[in-house]
């Protein structure tokens, strides 16, 4: 039986550190949400985040626009906030509605205040090997429970199912630069279950039930990002936790594992972006 990952646990002690952390500071990072529109999954994460944000002592203000905003007007406050010296971090809520596209909008945040490090410059940061302005949350919440557990990365056969930008490509880079030899699987991946087998981490994100006992090799590390509703309404997972816990060495439950370390992630970055500028 796998040893259970507790990323609520881990995820607590980061943001109990933070919170001495940030009383020893001389201001409150300040992060900023902008979010448009009015999706329902986005009003929960962005009221988490503010409220996380606030109860460790980050000073957090959301900015709601209608849908109807455009991307100019869109990208000109994103720069007013650039250059605002009172404001550390910054991040637009995805998805973003169609008319406005997502990439302009990320290109259109400074680096230095990238706290979900998508830019351009972070992220091609990371590929160097170099130390972006921030790490992208989910991934760095990931790699962050891996150390927490010991759980050797170096020379192991690290599987990543999901190629998106903001989890598995990251994800399949940071563990590349932690020295694993890393696959990346997707849709369109031939043989799935027999790449799976051959993992010593495993990854999944993707955000369908794709991970079962039969794909996972004997003393495996699952790690589970994907996280949704299943047909009856409760939160679950891309891997069968049931079955695939009876074989794997570790595994992240869902929820509790890589949700909670993806929101302290988000308040590392905020406080180390605040002191990115900050101490000159
Ligand atoms: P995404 O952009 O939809 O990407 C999903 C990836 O899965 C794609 O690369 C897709 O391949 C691949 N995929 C789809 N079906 C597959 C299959 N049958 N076999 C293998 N690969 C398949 O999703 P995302 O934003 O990366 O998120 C993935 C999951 O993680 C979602 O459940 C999301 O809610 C969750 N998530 C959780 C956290 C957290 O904090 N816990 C944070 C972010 C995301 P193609 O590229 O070929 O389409």
């Amino acid at each position: 039986m796998a040893t259970i990952i507790d990323g609520k646990a881990v995820s607590a002690k980061i943001l109990e550190n933070l919170s001495a952390e940030i009383k020893n500071l001389q201001e409150k990072p300040h992060l900023v949400v902008i979010q448009v529109g009015d999706n329902p999954a986005s009003n929960i994460y962005v009221g988490l985040k503010k409220k996380k944000a606030e109860a460790i002592g980050i000073k957090s203000t959301v900015i709601k626009y209608d849908e109807d905003i455009t991307e100019q007007e869109l990208i000109k406050k994103i720069e007013d906030l650039n250059s605002d010296s009172n404001v550390h971090a910054l991040l637009v809520q995805l998805p973003l509605p169609k008319h406005i596209k997502e990439t302009n909008i990320i290109k259109s945040i400074s680096p230095k205040k990238d706290v979900d490090g998508f830019t351009a410059q972070n992220t091609g940061d990371l590929l160097n090997g170099l130390i972006p302005c921030a790490y992208s949350c989910t991934p760095k919440g990931v790699l962050r429970l891996l150390k927490e557990y010991n759980i050797e990365i170096s020379g192991k056969h690290a599987v990543v199912v999901g190629r998106s930008n903001i989890v598995g490509k990251p994800l399949a880079i940071m563990l590349l630069n932690n020295n694993a030899t890393v696959t990346i699987c997707h849709s369109k991946t031939q043989n799935l279950s027999q790449i799976t087998r051959e993992a010593d981490i495993l990854i999944s994100a993707v955000g369908k039930k794709v991970i079962f006992k039969d794909m996972v090799k004997k003393d495996a590390v699952v790690i589970d990002v994907g996280i949704f509703k299943d047909e009856n309404n409760k939160t679950t997972g891309d891997v069968d936790f049931e079955n695939v816990k009876d074989i794997a060495s570790y595994i992240t439950p869902v929820p509790g594992g890589v949700g909670p370390m993806t929101i302290a992630s988000l308040m590392e970055n905020t406080v180390e972006l605040y002191k990115l500028q900050s101490i000159k």
